[in-house]
């Protein structure tokens, strides 16, 4: 699984386009050019507390210091020029150090006594509570590297560096659609009325696949439902060529209403078929020209298993983001036995909670089978089970994969 993941990587380009947008508005966007540092962040020496601005060379270490406070400087305000020995200046966090000032002493240190004020004794060091010109960003240092998916981190980053505009890609295009005759589409059903027929089943593929998208922040294209008819999938497919990927559900198995494999070698390139992981197969890689094509299986919980495990990096790649964009995995005790043969790659559902220490736990969420969307929607994470790895007894450790993090 590891090595048809890194195939798909090693094809994937990443989209050259870019735009200018307000800061804010770059917010879940990839940073399209490096932002540099115009200036040094803070620009000049402050004080990181309230309290006195003081020379560390007055201050006695064992007993109390009395000096005279010759000025008040404000985040902000005009800073106080020089302080000579036994001087100091009442300061106030964010506020310009005055020169000769090389030690900030708390307000909760001292005892006001104007126009003195006197310190307490303390070992303290030269530069306590000193914040330094440039010690966030230096002038010409890169601030925010290319490639970087903006969270509120970064805005606030590049907002401190007084850049109101910054370039980002374009948002990716994914056009997605789902194959099946016996697939009802929800648009029509409200209006409609109908009753579902005998065989018929709503179609949920799709409406995840838009929700996976919008999560990701790019744009996503609905062709709706396909007919298992090759005609009307090519048409389909040369529709979703104009976006930057297709991603597709069901119809890629072997079946004999499977027309998926044959469209794509027909329009691109089939590129790759298979997967050894559960739930997943079939699934399928391939390009149309400049678009990558991601066929997924019909089964709910394999659509979201293998956008989670293939499509999203692939995507993130495609949309400009670099360095390792994989969700982190990290162990936790399986409360309950877990079943699994061998042979296969597995991804359960469970969910991630603490027990009564406070350690992380975790609990499937019942029947596993690829058609039970309730326990995806029940789940908190995966359990991922590696190839090799047969059943698991209660208490030991799985690794497990969170599908919530700091946002
Ligand atoms: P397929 O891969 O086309 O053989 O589909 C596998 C299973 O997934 C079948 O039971 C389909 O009815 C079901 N399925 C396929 N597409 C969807 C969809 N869009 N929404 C819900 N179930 C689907
Ligand atoms: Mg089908």
């Amino acid at each position: 699984m590891g090595e048809a993941k890194q195939f798909i990587l090693s094809r994937i380009a990443a989209i050259s386009e870019c735009e200018t947008v307000l800061v804010r508005a770059a917010l879940g966007r990839v940073l399209g050019a490096d932002a540099i540092a115009p200036f040094n962040v803070p620009g000049h020496d402050n004080s990181a507390m309230d309290g006195f601005a003081c020379r560390f060379a007055d201050l006695n270490e064992n007993d109390k210091t009395t000096l005279k406070i010759v000025g008040k400087s404000f985040a902000g305000g005009v800073p106080h020029d020089i302080i000579a020995p036994g001087q100091c200046v009442q300061i106030m966090t964010g506020a310009q150090l005055p020169r000769g000032a090389d030690v900030i002493v708390p307000k909760e240190e001292t005892r006001l006594l104007p126009p003195f004020v006197e310190i307490t004794p303390a070992k303290r060091r030269v530069g306590t509570h000193r914040r330094f010109a440039g010690e966030d960003l230096k002038t010409g240092q890169v601030a925010v590297p290319v490639g970087t998916l903006c969270r509120p981190a970064q805005i606030g980053l590049l907002a401190s560096l007084g850049m109101a505009h910054v370039v980002v890609y374009r948002r990716l295009r994914a056009a997605f659609f789902s194959t099946g005759d016996e697939l009802r589409s929800l648009d029509k059903a409200a209006t409609d009325k109908e009753p579902l027929a005998v065989g018929q089943i709503y179609d949920s593929n799709r409406h995840t696949l838009a929700g996976m998208i919008e999560r990701m922040n790019f744009e996503g294209v609905d062709l709706g439902i396909v007919k298992d008819d090759k005609k009307a999938l090519t048409a389909a497919v040369d529709e979703g060529r104009k976006a930057d990927v297709i991603i597709t559900s069901g119809g890629a198995s072997v079946g004999e209403a499977d027309y998926i494999r044959a469209v794509l070698s027909e329009r691109g390139e089939a590129l790759f078929w298979k997967v050894a992981m559960r739930p997943g197969r079939p699934l399928a890689y391939g390009k149309v020209g400049e678009t990558d094509f991601f066929g997924l299986p019909g089964n709910p919980v394999s659509v979201m298993v293998c956008f989670y495990q293939f499509v999203c990096e692939a995507l993130w790649k495609r949309a400009g983001r670099s360095g390792d964009c994989a969700v982190p995995v990290f162990p936790a005790t399986a409360s309950t036995a877990l079943k699994k043969s061998p042979g296969r790659m597995e991804f359960q559902r469970g969910v991630l909670s603490r027990d009564d220490k406070g350690a992380w736990q975790v609990t499937p969420t019942g029947d596993q089978g690829s058609g039970i969307l309730s326990s995806m929607s029940q789940a908190n994470c995966f359990i991922v089970l590696e190839e090799e790895s047969g059943n698991v007894q209660a208490g030991e450790m799985v690794s497990v994969q969170p599908f919530e993090g700091l946002i």
